[in-house]
């Protein structure tokens, strides 16, 4: 059975850990680039690249990003010569896999290409496909007061998230690029021909947010076959690890699994899903999404199975 997940990257890639476990499932991962950005010279691809650690046992476990074992001698070196930015996290190990990304790219291979060299070394154990080979990146409107009062900048959303800890207020966010990209024609085509296809429990606004404001990607939801259901990442009006929540905020979205369902819409009205999964006590009541309440906290690889099992069950494909 062929199941197509777009994802963003810790809950994404914690999802996928789960279904992959799956029996008889063939899982086509469309990850977000929006949070993709040049630091130092080096393209840095961190939703991809947590996916890549996570599935192919790399990951910083405790951290839930970057290598595990990591050491960070370059970046104190970076840092003796005073070379902006310092805020991201950059590891010497991790700084390998951007090393061989960037000349990869230079050498005019797609990032596509590149997540599949990558990839081979990884054996992430599903096929991760960036949800496009276009530069595009997602930028956060904030208040600028060093220039005015009314005045605003926008910034990479690494540098609000990571830097400012989402903590300056976000007016909005912008997808530069997002107008004259595509999405990667292997993505759409993992869309369409899919038996099932699932939305992960990621950040409705910045990770499958930005994957829907690719050209293509929204209509390729609206051609397959197949059943779209999604996994609340709020539970309990919160969302588990992260800050999330200051992102529906600043679209106007409430943090709660129905308001997410209904800022998804019903595929029967324009929108994109036919199911969704809400945590055990949670409720959600949309016309037109068939809702269940299941439990959603992925606190280990047999939790997170069950919650694939459950969804594939409303996407109508059950597995044994
Ligand atoms: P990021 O790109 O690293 O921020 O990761 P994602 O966008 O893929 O996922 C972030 C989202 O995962 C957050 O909004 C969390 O609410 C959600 N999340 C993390 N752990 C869990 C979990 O155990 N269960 C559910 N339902 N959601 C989770
Ligand atoms: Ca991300």
């Amino acid at each position: 059975m062929r199941v197509t997940v777009l994802v963003g990257g810790v809950g994404g890639a914690r999802f996928l850990l789960g279904l992959r476990e799956l029996p008889g499932v063939e899982v086509t991962a469309v990850v977000n680039v929006g949070d993709d950005l040049w630091l130092h010279g080096l393209r840095i691809c961190p939703d991809l690249d947590t996916c890549l650690y996570t599935l192919g046992g790399g990951i910083d476990p405790e951290r839930g990003w970057g290598r595990r074992a990591e050491t960070w001698t370059v970046a104190e070196e970076l840092a003796a010569y005073g070379a902006e930015p310092t805020w991201f996290g950059l590891g010497d190990r991790d700084i390998a896999t951007h090393l061989v990304r960037t000349r990869m790219l230079r050498a005019g291979y797609t990032l596509a290409d590149v997540t599949a060299a990558l990839a081979h070394r990884w054996q992430p154990g599903v096929t991760l496909l960036p949800a496009s080979d276009d530069r595009v990146e997602t930028h956060v409107v904030v208040p600028d007061p060093d220039t005015g009062p009314q005045a605003r900048r926008a910034i990479h959303f690494q540098e609000w998230w990571v830097r400012h800890k989402a903590a300056l207020p976000a007016e909005r966010f912008v997808s530069v690029g997002a107008e004259q990209a595509s999405v990667l024609p292997a993505a759409r085509a993992a869309i369409e021909q899919a038996d099932a296809v699932l939305l992960a429990p990621s950040n409705p606004v910045v990770s499958i947010g930005t994957i829907l404001e690719i050209p293509g990607v929204r209509d390729a939801l609206r051609a397959t076959p197949a059943r779209v259901v999604g996994l609340s990442p709020i539970v309990g009006g919160r969302p588990l690890r992260g800050m999330a929540d200051a992102c529906l905020a600043a679209i106007g979205v409430a943090t709660t699994a129905e308001a997410v369902a209904a800022h998804y819409g019903a595929r029967r009205d324009g929108g994109i899903l036919d199911g969704w999964l809400v945590h055990t006590g949670d409720a959600a009541e949309v016309p037109g999404i068939a809702v269940r309440a299941v439990p959603l906290l992925m606190t280990d690889v047999d939790a997170t199975a069950a919650m694939a099992r459950e969804a594939l069950d409303l996407c109508g494909v059950g597995v044994g």
